[in-house]
C-alpha cells in the first residue's frame, strides 16, 4: 500500500452521490475551472456625470467583445456545442440585461458594479420563472464573469487546459466552459448543481464522456485529488484504492466495447423479445437514430420542434416535419406524442395561463380542453404525414390523468385512422391503467414525470434528485401496476422515460414485463447489450427483488446483485 498525501479533508474512499447522466467510469485527477479574482463590485465612487458616457461605451465594447469571442468559438465547434455557444453569445448581447446595465451606468455606477447588479436582477428573474429559464442562470453568471474580466483587462475565466487526462469538477459548468473540451483530456464531468437537462449534461452526452450532476459534497474536493467518477451509478469516489479504481475503469471499457458490438434486435439472452427503440425530437435526430440498431421510435417529442415558434405551425408544415421522422423509420414502429406543452416546455402559441405551479397546471393533454383545435390540427397533420409516407404511426397523448381523457383522445385519433395510446406519467393513470386500456391500444410509461408526480418532487431540482430517481421503489411499484394492466388486457406497455436508458434498470423493466424500451439514441446499444446478457428469469428475479426494497439505493443494489 502506498502512503499518499491527501488534498482533501474527505477520507479516502468517501463516496459522494449525484445524478447519473452519461454512463461510463473514469479515474483521474480533478481539475477545476479558474475563478475570477475577487472583485468588490460595490467599491469605487459613483462616476462624475461627464464620465458616464465613456463608461457606457467601455461597457458596450466589453460585452460585444465577449459575445464576439463566443460566436467565434461557436463557429469552430460542431453540433450541440456550437448551438450552446451561439445561444450564450446571443444572451451576452440580450437587450434586456444590457439595457439594465446601461441604465445603472447612466445613474453613476461604474461598469463592473453595473454589470454585477444587472445580471443579479436577471438571475433573480430567471430563477423565479423556474424550469428551463432557471437553468440559464449559469449562462448569465458566466457572461457576467467574462464581461467583468474584460473590463478589468484580466484573462477570460474558464477551464484550464490539463496536461494529463483529468476529471472536470465544478459547481456548474457554463456552455462556454464545456463546449470546446477535448474528450481525450477531459475524460469525465461532475458538478455540484445542474439537472439531467442542464448544459453540462447535454455537452457530456455529445462528448460521450461519463457525467454525474447534482453531487452532494463535491465542493470539498479540490483540484489534484484523484477521483473515480461512475456515470452509471451517479457516484464520485474520492481518493479510491488505485487498483480497485483501475479495475472498475477496465470493466466499464469492456462493457462499452460489448455494447458497441450489439446490433439488435432487443431480446434477453434466452430470446424473450423486448423492442429497443429511440427517443427523437425531429427528422435529423430520427435519421441519426436510424444509424443505431433501434427498432423504431418509441417517443417523438413533437413539442421540441416548436419551442421557438410564436405562432402555431400550419397543418401542412407540421405534416412535413412528422413525415421526415416517419420516412427515417419507414416500415418500422413510430410513436408520435402530441404536443406536451407547458411546465418546463412552454409553447408561445399554446396560450398558457399564468400559473403558480405550471408542473401541476395546464400542460400536455390538458391544453386541448381550452384549445381543442390545437390537438385536432396536430392529429390532422400526423394523419397527413402518415398518408404521404404510407405508414401507420401510433399516436399518444401526454399527461393523461383520467380514463375520460384517454377516451376523448382515442376518439380523435381513431377517427383519423391512427392507433391511439397514452402516456402514463401521473400516478392516477397508473392506478387506473386497466380502465384507461378500455379505450386505447397501448401505454407508454414516462418515468421522468411519473417519478416527479409520485414523489412530489420537481424533476428539475438538483436538491431533490434522489427523490426523482426512477429507481425509487414507489415509482417502480406503479410501473409494475401499469404493466399488470397491460398483461391483463393483452396490450403493449412500453417505457420511454430516462429509466429505459439505464441498462440495469432496463433489465428490471423487462423483468416487470414491459414490451419495449425507448431511450436516447446514444443509450440504445448499452441497453440492448445489457439485456442480451441476461436471461428473462434473471430479469424477473431482479424485478421481484427491487419491488421489496425501501430506497432507490437499495433497489439498485438488489438489481446489481442479480444482474451484475
Ligand atoms: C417522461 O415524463 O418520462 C417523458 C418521457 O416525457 P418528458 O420527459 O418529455 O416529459
Ligand atoms: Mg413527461
Amino acid at each position: 500500500m502506498t502512503a499518499s498525501f491527501s488534498l482533501t479533508s474527505l477520507s479516502p474512499g468517501t463516496v459522494l452521490h449525484g445524478v447519473p447522466v452519461v454512463a461510463g467510469v473514469q479515474y483521474a485527477p480533478v481539475i477545476r475551472p479558474g475563478t475570477l479574482p475577487t472583485l468588490d463590485p460595490a467599491a469605487g465612487a459613483d462616476l462624475a456625470e461627464a464620465d458616464r458616457q465613456s463608461e457606457r461605451e467601455r461597457f458596450t465594447a466589453a460585452a460585444a467583445t465577449v459575445a464576439g469571442r463566443l460566436r467565434e468559438r461557436a463557429a469552430h465547434a460542431t453540433g450541440a456545442a456550437s448551438e450552446v455557444l451561439a445561444a450564450t453569445a446571443t444572451l451576452a448581447q440580450d437587450r434586456g440585461w444590457l439595457g439594465a446595465a446601461e441604465k445603472r451606468i447612466k445613474e453613476g455606477a461604474p461598469a463592473v458594479r453595473a454589470v454585477d447588479g444587472a445580471i443579479d436582477q436577471f438571475v433573480e428573474m430567471f430563477t423565479k420563472l423556474g424550469g428551463l429559464m432557471a437553468e440559464r442562470v449559469t449562462d448569465l453568471r458566466d457572461i457576467r464573469d467574462r464581461v467583468i474580466a474584460e473590463l478589468n483587462g484580466l484573462p477570460e475565466p474558464g477551464v484550464p487546459l490539463p496536461d494529463v487526462p483529468s476529471i472536470l469538477c465544478a459547481e456548474d459548468l457554463a456552455p462556454a466552459d464545456t463546449a470546446g473540451l477535448d474528450p481525450k483530456l477531459v475524460v469525465a464531468l461532475a458538478t455540484t448543481l445542474g439537472g439531467p437537462t442542464s448544459h453540462t449534461a447535454i455537452i457530456a452526452r455529445q462528448l460521450g464522456i461519463p457525467c454525474v450532476v447534482a453531487v452532494t459534497g463535491l465542493d470539498d474536493v479540490p483540484a489534484g485529488t484523484m477521483v473515480l467518477v461512475d456515470g452509471t451509478t451517479g457516484t464520485v469516489t474520492v481518493t479510491p484504492d488505485e487498483a480497485e479504481a483501475k479495475a472498475a475503469v477496465a470493466e466499464a471499457e469492456r462493457v462499452a466495447a460489448a455494447a458497441a458490438n450489439w446490433s439488435g434486435p432487443g431480446a434477453t439472452s434466452d430470446g424473450h423479445a423486448v423492442a429497443v427503440l429511440a427517443n427523437v425530437q425531429d427528422g435529423a435526430a430520427a435519421r441519426a437514430a436510424r444509424e443505431t440498431p433501434a427498432e423504431g421510435v418509441g417517443l417523438f417529442r413533437t413539442e421540441l420542434c416548436f419551442l421557438n415558434r410564436d405562432t402555431e405551425p400550419t397543418v401542412d408544415e407540421q405534416a412535413g416535419i412528422y413525415a421526415e421522422v416517419l420516412d427515417a423509420f419507414s416500415g418500422l414502429k413510430v410513436v408520435i406524442r402530441t404536443l406536451d406543452a407547458g411546465s418546463d416546455k412552454p409553447l408561445k402559441f399554446a396560450g398558457h395561463p399564468d400559473e403558480a405551479n405550471p408542473a401541476l397546471g395546464v400542460r400536455g393533454i390538458r391544453i386541448a380542453e381550452g384549445n381543442p383545435r390545437l390537438l385536432e390540427n396536430q392529429l390532422d397533420a400526423i394523419a397527413a404525414a402518415a398518408d404521404r409516407t404510407n405508414t401507420r404511426p401510433w399516436v399518444m397523448a401526454p399527461m393523461i390523468a383520467t380514463a375520460e381523457e384517454a377516451k376523448a383522445f382515442a376518439g380523435h385519433a381513431r377517427s383519423r385512422n391512427l392507433t391511439p395510446g397514452v402516456m402514463i406519467e401521473v400516478p392516477a393513470a397508473a392506478l387506473l391503467a386497466e380502465r384507461i386500456l378500455e379505450h386505447v391500444d397501448f401505454l407508454s410509461i414516462g418515468t421522468n414525470d411519473l417519478a416527479q408526480y409520485t414523489m412530489a418532487a420537481d424533476r428539475m431540482s438538483a436538491e431533490l434528485a434522489t427523490l426523482t430517481d426512477p429507481w425509487q421503489p414507489a415509482v417502480l411499484a406503479l410501473v409494475a401496476m401499469t404493466v399488470r394492466a397491460g398483461t391483463a388486457t393483452d396490450k403493449p406497455v412500453g417505457v420511454c422515460g430516462e429509466a429505459a436508458a439505464d441498462p440495469l434498470l432496463a433489465c428490471v423493466l423487462a423483468g416487470l414485463g414491459v414490451s419495449s424500451l425507448s431511450a436516447a439514441a446514444a443509450a440504445v446499444q448499452g441497453v440492448g447489450a445489457k439485456l442480451a446478457g441476461a436471461t428473462l428469469a434473471q430479469c424477473r428475479e431482479a424485478a421481484e427483488a427491487v419491488l421489496v426494497t425501501a430506497s432507490a439505493a437499495d433497489a439498485r443494489a438488489a438489481a446489481l446483485a442479480v444482474l451484475g
